[in-house]
């Protein structure tokens, strides 16, 4: 993790570089635990509140302290966290999904199932002509 704090020309205070941290996530196939690099680049400036942050430069993003008092942690923790990948996947070679899928093993019956309904509902229809309800 680098991030360099320094005081520009109009007397703010900017941070800028790049976050790095290793985040244990849930994989989102197997759901165990797989460590997941998160990096994120910031460049914020130092704000006491919203209407300061209106004024900054583009490349600048607000970073509103309240009481004067920066959060070192939760601010590198939300940057992080907004960095990370919704639903990572490990890299692990049994990654498996955790539920299996059954293994269809009535398919020879299922068809064979199918055929004879088939042949039930054939014998059952006296006709396509409807029986005269409704007109
Ligand atoms: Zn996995």
């Amino acid at each position: 993790m680098a991030v360099a704090f320094s005081e520009d020309a109009q007397r703010r205070v900017t941070a800028h570089g790049r976050l790095q941290a290793t985040l244990p996530m849930a994989c989102r196939v197997c759901e165990q635990r797989s460590d997941v690099p998160v990096s994120s680049d910031v460049q914020v400036a130092i704000v006491a509140n919203e209407d300061d942050g209106a004024d900054l430069p583009r490349d600048l993003e607000p970073l509103v302290v309240q009481d004067d008092r920066l959060d070192v942690m939760a601010w590198v923790e939300d940057e992080l966290i907004l960095a990370a990948p919704v639903a990572p996947a490990c890299v692990r070679a049994a990654c498996q999904p955790s539920v299996q899928p059954e293994p269809d093993r009535t398919e020879a019956g299922g068809k064979r199932a199918f055929a004879g309904l088939k042949r039930m509902m054939d014998d059952a229809d006296g006709g396509d002509e409807s029986s005269g309800r409704g007109e």
